[in-house]
């Protein structure tokens, strides 16, 4: 059935896990999650502690991909869209008026969150290594969390609607179809909810409910069985966020708020 074609599909994404986490423990296989010989905190945990402090893995998804745009056959190809229906591989995403892309910002974001989380001694995982390339699908997308034994996984975005909205919202898979879906993908949301709102950003005020959005038909949560959240930062297609969403500061003042919520859901797994 579907097992040869997820075989060939999962390949490519798997070697962009790999590719893009030079000097991390990540490999395809979930038994190789486990920390080899990388030091995983900056105190240096030792190796041979029979209970080290446990190591925190975080997926990190930039939507879209620069490529998908001179893609569309592999991008419009339908893939499963984790509640028994079919959707799109991927999109080529929104922009701004002045054409800066959000898989462009998407990218430049991702960096800036997994910045200060290696530094606390999280190990990163990105969905894919470059800004250049095509997909992955959302379906892998979706099981990227799992596979990489992550604790849990944040997918970066921006928004493409009516220019008079303005403000962020974090979507989580709902109806939940998982034990991760149903509480601790809704917790994970509300923490990075929680964050951005502390950041100074606005909650949506053109969709969703407080800065959280329940959403069926997003394939790259449905497929997560661990916790997982969607961030629409902003409305690219708003003036003054647009702004805010194309400058460097506005991208460092977003990351900052966004690995605050990671941390303190991870901070939440501990305790
Ligand atoms: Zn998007």
């Amino acid at each position: 059935m579907s097992a040869p074609r997820r075989a060939l599909v999962l390949t490519p994404a798997l070697a962009l896990l790999v590719a893009c986490t030079a000097a991390g423990p990540v490999a395809p296989d979930p038994s190789a999650v486990a920390p080899t010989s990388t030091p995983v905190t900056p105190s240096g945990t030792p190796a041979a502690d029979p209970t080290p402090a446990p190591e925190r893995i975080v997926v990190l998804d930039p939507g879209h991909n620069g490529g998908n745009g001179r893609a569309g056959t592999e991008i419009t190809r339908q893939v499963p869209d984790g509640r028994g229906g079919a959707k799109a591989c991927n999109t080529t995403g929104t922009s701004t008026d002045a054409g800066y892309p959000e898989h462009a910002f998407a990218w430049d974001l991702a960096s800036r969150v997994r910045a200060p989380l290696e530094a606390a001694g999280v190990t990163v995982v990105l969905t894919r290594g470059s800004d250049d390339g095509v997909g992955p699908c959302v379906d892998e997308r979706g099981r990227a969390g799992q596979e990489a034994g992550a604790d849990l996984v944040v997918s970066l975005h921006a928004d493409g609607a009516a220019a008079r909205g303005r403000g962020f919202h974090v979507a989580y898979s709902s109806p939940p179809l998982d034990a991760a879906q149903s509480g601790p993908a809704v917790d994970l949301a509300r923490d990075l909810r929680d964050a951005l709102r502390a950041g100074g950003f606005p909650p949506s005020d053109y969709t969703g409910r407080d800065g959280l959005s329940a959403r069926p038909d997003l394939a790259g949560l449905n497929f997560a069985t661990v916790p997982a959240a969607l961030v629409e930062c902003g409305n690219m297609r708003n003036a003054e966020e647009a702004a805010v969403l194309s400058s460097a500061e506005g991208r460092e003042r977003y990351a900052t708020a966004i690995a605050e919520g990671i941390r303190t859901f991870l901070t939440g797994l501990s305790s």
